[in-house]
């Protein structure tokens, strides 16, 4: 039996904004949500709170001791609304301290976090507690130990009044009728009633040595302890949990126990807990499983001297596969890698997975570092023999940054990062190596490694914008579009430019979730400017490979367009050479079906690659957009001139309009007039605006 003093208690004092009431919720579960919906286990009404703000996860701490983690949104991964802020601090992971101060959402809610240590104090507390939240009663004072003491021994001492017949034959029918085994036995731990649901329950124990039987079990040598106090403790017998309620009178000297069946609920709290722990895909440890294993670990060999390694693994063009075949191959393979893992990993490694197609594996090293090689390469090899799944053959490969305690690190975050940017550099040796922590990144992979691991957030974190460029009609001297140019406002380095996280964000496929992102938010400002009476102008939305090549991009835009009332008329995409050139038959289907809707296309940095002008004539392009380079030296370089010159008679013999890129100069103007290009594009124009400098803009052009 567990030392019942060292035990510590959980509460959460809730006291919501304008009202003077407490709610104290004792802690109990090991896995609480917290929020508006109505399934919530602490369910907090404001507007401030999401449905699913935030859930409570208990740790063992120690033997006897646990703890409770807080993390901001659900266990899905699915973050607040408004977020939690522990001590002012905002969180989104955090250890419980006794005494710590949360706010749910917005400071209308807030929490207090203790732990209580005796056992006097807590169990007619905790039951209290409980009642106090089902009735949503508050408790306004703190009821103390001396009254809940006394309260006890008043109700024993009531047994002391007379009682008539009648109202002893009824009350004797309560324990005998109670479908809850009660029993009652003597300080030498001798069965003096038990109650027919007890016999039924536990015939086989009552043969027993009364002193092994768990249900007694401990009890008769500690009287003292629990002498006129309840107490109730956790026992288990054979499959089944009890909840057993103790209570020793004091004047009978007998110990009189209430037993509750909480198997049920210990079972879910116990696949509550698995589920908490386990990704759902792999069955493997997850990352909240990983970090507390690790700080396991760590305390290990910092008490040992000893040293111990952390693997960043990650498959190589993952996305790739998962986007050729289907997703459900894709998940099959991450569970076929995983367990080939799992066979591959000496038995002393903790293997978890990091998310996607990342796995992390805590090595124990002692001194033995040449371990940490033969670990990789076995891994590695492994791989050599395919996946079968359904009708594939999949050869897949894998990187491993490898980060070493105490070398690289001394805390977990230090050693995960370390062994994450040994894995980039794995990557960029050109994958299926294994690669150690060094400081020696350039200052290139740095920046890169650094936006790569920031731009997961940007989208959430909404540190995208647009910007917006003016296209001039040479002919009429009137903006006709505006381009909408993509910027990040990052937290430390302020605003990067797209050329540096678009191929990140193709790389990493997202791109995807980003391009959506921008054609949504395009198509709203454009139907926001024609309600509001601007001058129509077309708006041309950059459309990468990725984004154009996913299957549901049709789909895609249509429901945008949908979405946003935005006349189709109006929207164009650009695309480049690149895109016409992966899949020529699949571009020509989706320029086909989307221009049927009045979407316009326009083929991006003409000139740049490799495609012929023949490509003018498959695909009905509506723009040309002649590329800067070809623009900037157009007065001092003949060829451009000439190629410049042949595109805008072309284009205009498929009756396309012609866009030149980076007009800098009046000079560049005038040639290109004389060229007979119909429009620009450049900072002698204007350069990108943000909306509210565009609308300055746009109104001086209109008064
Ligand atoms: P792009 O489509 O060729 O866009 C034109 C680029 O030239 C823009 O750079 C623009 O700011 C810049 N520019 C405009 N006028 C002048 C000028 O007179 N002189 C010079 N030197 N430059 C000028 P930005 O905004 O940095 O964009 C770079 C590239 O990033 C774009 O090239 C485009 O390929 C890509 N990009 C931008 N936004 C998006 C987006 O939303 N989605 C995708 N997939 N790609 C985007
Ligand atoms: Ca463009
Ligand atoms: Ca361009």
């Amino acid at each position: 039996m567990p030392n019942p003093n060292q035990k510590k208690n959980h509460f959460l004092f809730l006291s919501p904004e304008n009202c003077s009431e407490k709610i104290v919720i004792s802690l109990t579960e090991s896995v609480y949500s917290i929020g508006r919906h109505s399934d919530s286990n602490i369910k907090l009404y404001s507007e401030a709170v999401s449905r699913n703000h935030a859930t409570l996860i208990r740790k063992d701490v120690g033997k006897d001791n646990s703890s409770y983690i807080l993390i901001d949104g659900d266990l899905k991964g699915q973050r607040s609304q408004n977020g939690i802020v522990v001590n002012e601090k905002k969180t989104i992971y955090h250890q419980l301290e006794d005494g710590d101060i949360i706010m749910f959402g917005s400071s209308e809610i807030k929490a207090i976090y203790k732990q209580e240590n005796a056992l006097s104090e807590y169990f007619p507390f905790c039951d209290l507690n409980s009642k106090i939240q089902q009735n949503n009663i508050a408790l306004s004072s703190e009821l103390t130990r001396e009254q809940l003491q006394n309260t006890l021994i008043l109700s024993e001492e009531n047994l002391n009044q007379n009682l008539s017949q009648k109202d002893i034959k009824r009350l004797a029918s309560f324990p005998e009728l109670s479908p809850n085994p009660i029993i009652e036995f003597d300080l030498n731990g001798k069965i003096i009633y038990s109650n027919p649901a007890a016999n039924l329950c536990f015939s086989e124990l009552f043969n027993e040595e009364n002193i092994t039987n768990p249900l007694i079990a401990g009890l008769t040598r500690n009287t003292n302890q629990i002498n006129g106090e309840l107490i109730i403790r956790e026992i288990k017998i054979k499959d089944k949990y009890f909840d057993q309620y103790i209570h020793y009178l004091s004047k009978q000297n007998v110990i009189r126990s209430y037993i509750f069946d909480i198997t049920k609920r210990k079972i879910s709290e116990k696949k509550l807990k698995y589920q908490a722990f386990h990704d759902s895909l792999t069955g493997i440890p997850n990352r909240e499983f990983f970090y507390w294993k690790l700080e396991q670990y760590l305390n290990n060999v910092k008490t040992n001297n000893e040293q111990l390694a952390i693997f960043f693994i990650d498959i190589d063009r993952f996305k790739n596969i998962n986007e050729t075949l289907n997703h459900t191959t894709g998940d099959k393979l991450l569970e076929n890698f995983s367990y080939r893992l799992v066979s591959n990993l000496p038995e002393d490694c903790f293997l978890a997975r990091w998310g996607g197609d990342e796995f992390t594996v805590i090595v124990p090293l002692k001194d033995n570092l040449p371990r940490i090689n033969q670990i990789a390469q076995k891994i590695i090899n492994s791989l050599k023999e395919p996946f079968i799944i359904k009708k594939y053959t999949i050869y897949v490969t894998c990187s491993i940054g490898v980060s070493i305690y105490p070398k690289d690190g001394l805390e977990e975050k230090t050693l995960i990062k370390n062994a994450d940017i040994a894995l980039f550099r794995a990557k960029q040796m050109g994958k299926n190596n294994c690669q150690f922590y060094t400081t020696q990144l350039s200052g290139e992979q740095m920046l890169l490694f650094e936006l790569e691991n920031s731009l997961y957030n940007a989208l959430d974190n909404q540190e995208l914008f647009l910007n917006f460029q003016p296209q001039l009609d040479l002919n009429t001297n009137k903006i006709s579009a505006l381009e909408v140019l993509l910027r990040w406002q990052h937290p430390d380095l302020g605003v990067v430019s797209p050329s540096k996280f678009i191929p990140l964000a193709e790389e990493t496929g997202l791109i995807i979730p980003i391009g959506e992102w921008v054609l949504e938010t395009a198509c709203l400002q454009g139907k926001k400017w024609q309600d509001l009476g601007y001058p129509k102008m077309v708006i041309a939305v950059n459309v990468s490979v990725k984004q154009f090549q996913q299957d549901n991009f049709i789909q895609q835009v249509k429901n945008i367009l949908h979405k946003t009332q935005f006349n189709p008329e109006y929207l164009e995409l650009e695309i480049t050479e690149t895109i016409l050139m992966q899949n020529v038959d699949k571009t020509e289907i989706i320029i086909n079906e989307l221009s049927q809707l009045g979407v316009k296309f326009s083929l991006d940095d003409f000139g740049t690659g490799y495609s012929s002008l023949s490509y003018l004539k498959r695909f009905p392009f509506n723009v040309v957009k002649i590329d800067q380079s070809f623009i900037s030296d157009l007065a001092i370089n003949e060829q451009d001139q000439a190629l410049v010159s042949a595109v805008i008679t072309l284009a205009k013999g498929y009756k396309m309009k012609v866009v030149a890129e980076g007009v800098e100069t009046d000079n560049q103007k005038k040639l290109l007039k004389q060229l007979k290009c119909d429009f620009i594009q450049g900072w002698l124009v204007s350069k990108p605006f943000r909306e509210e400098d565009l609308l300055a803009f746009l109104n001086k052009l209109i008064n």
